[in-house]
């Protein structure tokens, strides 16, 4: 059975911009996969979303400010010509056209329009508990639609205590884009939104001691926090790279020696984590969030005390303990996408049924 589906961007930023995190590449994976199974898909995304091969409705507006700068007590902040309310409003308009939304953003608005729309919606949610006022809406959509939040981790969904409550999804890559690479070159990788809740500075810390150069993917979301990196480990062996688009990502990530994963947050999942290991790449986590569930201790990468920068320097010792070809057979049994679109069309298709 085909679905028509609205697939709701998150309103920080366009899609292929890098400020919206892993959750560009979620939509845009989920939406492929959806359509190669013959659904139909629009994505709704801010004005100047880029994709060569998705359906995209743009909207204007101004951008909601990232959750993950934000008190857990603070209120929610709209602001004027919202884009977030602009989408919805858009999906209001058309939601007659659809069998279902789905939304991927991590916002109140959404959430808390779920009873007023005639067409059943679905929460993809990205992050871990973060703020109250967050956590409450989650909680009172869970119970009131049971069965239509997502998330990416049981670590994740016990953050808002709804383990029984939401269907984990886990994630999926297209593993063709990703190719396997077992001759490394003597160099560390980091890769994610360079920003304080990523910890980058314990890579660094760990690329001075080790003397293993570090090479730095990602947006500088956060300038300040990146020249106090700069300014603090001013000898370190690190390489800033860039923002890279996923083709020319994998290809440098594939020549490392492994991925350093270092988040202060309870990371959801870390889409960059599955991404290293359909390249082969063994992962060096911090033992907190989505990583507990995707590393497998001692096959396919390790897992170390968080905020250790010595654990780090100690796992990296035993990288020639790790076998590339496991890192990338992970991959392709738990995170292809169509493994992924299985997981996601059975939630959908539970959705629908109610
Ligand atoms: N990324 C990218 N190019 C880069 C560095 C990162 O496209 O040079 C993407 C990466 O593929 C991943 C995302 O940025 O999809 C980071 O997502 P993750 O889930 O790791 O963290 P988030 O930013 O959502 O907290």
């Amino acid at each position: 059975m085909y679905h028509k589906l609205l697939f709701m961007s998150t309103p920080i930023g366009s899609l292929g911009s890098g400020l919206g995190g892993g959750v560009e590449l979620t939509i845009s994976n989920i939406a492929k996969e959806m359509l190669r199974r013959g659904h139909q898909v629009k994505i709704v995304a801010p004005q100047g979303s880029i994709s060569s091969s998705l359906p995209i409705k743009e909207i204007p507006g101004e951008l909601q400010i990232p959750a993950q700068n934000q008190t857990r007590t603070e209120p929610i902040f709209i602001p004027k010509n919202s884009v977030l309310a602009n989408m919805w409003d858009y999906a209001r308009q058309v939601q007659a056209d659809y069998d279902l939304i789905v939304n991927f953003a991590y916002d109140w608005l959404p959430l808390y329009l779920t009873p007023f729309f005639n067409t059943p919606i679905a929460h993809l949610i990205s992050m871990g508990s973060l703020t109250d006022v967050m956590d409450q809406i989650i909680e009172q959509i869970a119970t009131q639609f049971t069965g239509t939040i997502g998330v990416h981790s049981q670590t994740q969904a016990a953050t808002f205590k709804l383990e029984q409550q939401c269907t984990c999804l886990l994630n999926g890559m297209d593993l063709s884009i990703y190719q396997f690479c077992n001759q490394p070159s003597y160099n560390l990788a980091w890769v994610g939104r360079i920003a304080p809740e990523k910890g980058l500075e314990d890579a660094v810390a760990s690329a001075k001691i080790t003397g293993i150069p570090l090479k730095i993917f990602g947006l500088k979301q956060d300038e300040t926090y990146w020249q106090k990196i700069c300014q603090d480990y001013p000898d370190a062996p690190i390489e800033y790279m860039g923002f890279l688009p996923t083709v020319e990502l994998q290809q440098q990530l594939g020549k490392c020696l492994a991925l350093l994963v270092t988040p202060r947050w309870v990371e959801a999942f870390g889409n960059v984590a599955i991404e290293a290991l359909a390249c082969g790449v063994p992962l060096i986590a911090y033992h907190r969030g989505g990583l507990t569930e995707i590393v497998q201790e001692g096959k396919t990468g390790f897992l170390v005390e968080p905020d250790s920068v010595q654990g780090l320097v100690e796992a990296i010792k035993h990288l020639d303990e790790i076998d590339r070809y496991a890192c990338r057979q992970q991959a392709e049994t738990n995170y292809s996408l169509e493994a992924m679109g299985d997981r996601v069309e059975q939630w959908f298709q539970k959705i629908l049924k109610k």
